[in-house]
């Protein structure tokens, strides 16, 4: 009988919508919630059985029994019927997760779905109020301690403001909202909810560092900052597809790590420092939660003098993995500690310059010294 209801549920996966995890993606799912009728990754099957069997009850359709109206019920149902129907509405700056994603973007985008029935109910959609107000953990610029700051976000006078004193009158910092990204960044916080705020200081990166205790009160904020973004940059670019402003609300990072270092001279050593990869944009730091990058290269086109390599130029040292990062103005010798992380920097570095660089890549690029 485990059997039959295995193959029949194998059957009813390769339905079209059924191949994928309702909530994530994931390709091939091995478990379900069966009172919902999805099918569902390991992960996300995590998640809906934190929910309380009253919201979703969770079966593997190979190690579990099956009875017959639990299998018709995933026949009726599946996976196309359960969107149709928990992602009505949907706001377009909402950030949907997909399986690689972080998990509390996963979580909260679960809960929010079937738990709090954000997106059938649109008065729930606060965060796209174009205000946000309330307290987060910030990692302060010198002592490095996480103390809690009161935060203001305002759509209309596109501005995220932070105050350092609960009764202060003017704000510690006053950022831009169509000038800053936002990520996800738990495991260099040590936060499940840890976030990155990232703005152009004076022509230098700034970092912000921030973490809430509910995951919930996170991605609300993140899908604020997102919602405010879209319409301040509607005004601002008018005609221009919606798609392609949602695409450029906010960038994750291509990859981020430790890695070794020399000057720009023969026999300088190499430095251990913590490299994030933004975009066009390479940036070095001594601790991965400095504010401020210790330094900053451009990835040009591959075309104008820019190119990774294997190896050292002749007279550097050498030592691990080394590779090196030609740009017009001089040549970055890096080193990984193991032969894949080695493979892995020199793809993603040759994928980012092999792209021409777009109207914002090149305006963006007068900013480095
Ligand atoms: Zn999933």
């Amino acid at each position: 009988m485990a059997d039959k209801s295995y193959k029949f549920l194998l059957d009813l996966r390769q339905k079209p919508g059924n191949n994928a995890c309702a909530d994530c993606g994931e390709s091939d799912p091995e478990w379900t919630s069966w009172n919902l009728g999805v099918f569902l990754c390991e992960g996300c099957a995590g998640v809906h059985r934190s929910l309380g069997a009253h919201i979703s009850k969770v079966k593997s359709i190979r190690l579990d029994k099956w009875e017959e109206d639990q299998l018709r019920l995933m026949e009726s149902e599946g996976n196309i019927k359960c969107q149709e129907k928990y992602e009505q509405q949907v706001p377009p700056s909402y950030r949907r997760p997909c399986s690689t994603d972080v998990q509390v973007l996963k979580e909260q985008w679960i809960r929010a779905k079937y738990e709090r029935l954000e997106f059938t109910n649109p008065e729930k959609q606060t965060y796209l109020s174009g205000r946000k107000e309330g307290y987060m953990w910030k990692r302060g610029k010198d002592n490095n301690k996480f103390q809690s700051r009161r935060f203001v976000l305002s759509e209309t006078e596109n501005t995220l403001k932070y105050y350092n004193k609960e009764d202060a009158k003017t704000p510690k910092a006053t950022l831009k909202i169509d000038q800053i990204n936002v990520t996800f960044v738990p495991d260099k916080i040590g936060n499940l909810n840890g976030l990155q705020i990232t703005y152009d200081n004076e022509g230098s990166t700034r970092n912000l560092f921030l973490y809430t205790e509910e995951g919930k009160d996170i991605v609300d904020w993140y899908n604020a900052i997102r919602s405010a973004k879209l319409n301040i940059l509607r005004v601002a670019f008018p005609g221009t597809d919606d798609e392609e402003l949602i695409s450029n609300l906010t960038r994750d990072f291509l990859k981020e790590g430790w890695l070794y270092k020399t000057g720009p001279n023969k026999g300088d050593a190499f430095k251990k420092r913590w490299f994030t990869l933004d975009n066009r944009k390479l940036m070095y730091y001594p601790d991965p939660l400095d504010p401020f990058p210790k330094g900053e290269v451009f990835l040009g086109y591959k075309n104008k003098g820019n190119a990774v390599r294997e190896g050292v130029p002749p007279g550097f040292k050498t030592q691990g993995y080394p590779f090196t990062i030609k740009t017009p103005e001089r040549n970055f010798v890096l080193s990984a500690e193991y032969e894949d992380e080695q493979s892995q920097w020199m793809e993603i570095l040759k994928f980012v310059i092999e792209k021409p660089l777009t109207p914002q890549d090149s305006s963006s690029r007068f900013r480095y010294k």
